[in-house]
């Protein structure tokens, strides 16, 4: 997701409270940022930020970190935020591709990727967020029994991903190439671009991965 530029839009951001400006100076600090030892659960690419901040509303005794690397989109989703009186989660704007010089090893709990850009050129097939790259910075700073939730309605990215998982080194605890009908639907919630192409008939693909 790209939207057109914002004037002014860095500034709003670097304003913000609810965004953490210098994230690689909490580096295993994170306790500090929220006040608590909770454990912290992830979204990479946030969007709008519907997913996380639902979550963040129905469960407290988590702390949430939403990533999303545009600026303009981090906007939106701090106009959202400002509305919520919420003290267990906070936004940072950064690529996830920086994720381990910002939490120390075991930092993080879960992570979740919904909707990520499926990249379907094979140049770009190290963007993924589904990659090996990638799942090797999701492993240096996930605690041992950490997990990463996947979800996408592009079955090119998914059956990448159930082949690039696994090689990876990590191992896919459940996966259904239609959410919305399985079992792996109790408790879901659903994100901006899942209500979209649910709305449109689409099914929902889900993984999730451990090692
Ligand atoms: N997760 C939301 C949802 O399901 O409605 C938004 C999905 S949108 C297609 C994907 C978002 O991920 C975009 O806003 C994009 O900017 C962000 N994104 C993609 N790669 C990223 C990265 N490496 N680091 C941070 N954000 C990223």
């Amino acid at each position: 997701m790209r939207l057109r530029h914002i004037p002014g839009a860095e500034q709003m951001i670097e304003e913000s409270p609810y965004v953490i400006q210098k994230p690689e100076e909490r580096k295993g600090k994170w306790h500090e940022v929220f006040g608590n030892h909770n454990p912290i659960h992830i979204e990479v690419g946030m969007g709008k930020g519907k997913f996380i901040m639902e979550l963040a509303r129905t469960n407290p005794e988590v702390n949430y970190i939403g990533i999303e690397r545009y600026s303009t989109v981090m906007l939106k989703a701090l106009q959202k935020r400002e509305q919520l009186q919420l003290s267990n989660i906070y936004f940072m704007c950064v690529d996830a591709k920086n994720m381990a010089e910002i939490f120390e090893p075991g930092e993080v709990a879960r992570i979740y990727l919904n909707f990520s850009d499926p990249w379907p050129k094979d140049r770009h097939a190290k963007r993924r967020l589904t990659s090996p790259q990638f799942m090797e910075v999701y492993d240096k700073i996930l605690s041992r029994d950490g997990r990463v939730e996947f979800k996408t309605d592009n079955r090119g990215l998914f059956d990448y991903s159930l082949e690039s998982v696994p090689e990876a080194g990590w191992k896919i605890l459940e996966s259904t190439f239609d959410l919305h009908h399985s079992e792996m639907a109790e408790g879901n919630v659903m994100t901006e671009y899942e209500t979209k192409f649910a709305a449109e008939g689409k099914p929902i693909c889900k993984l999730t991965a451990v090692r």
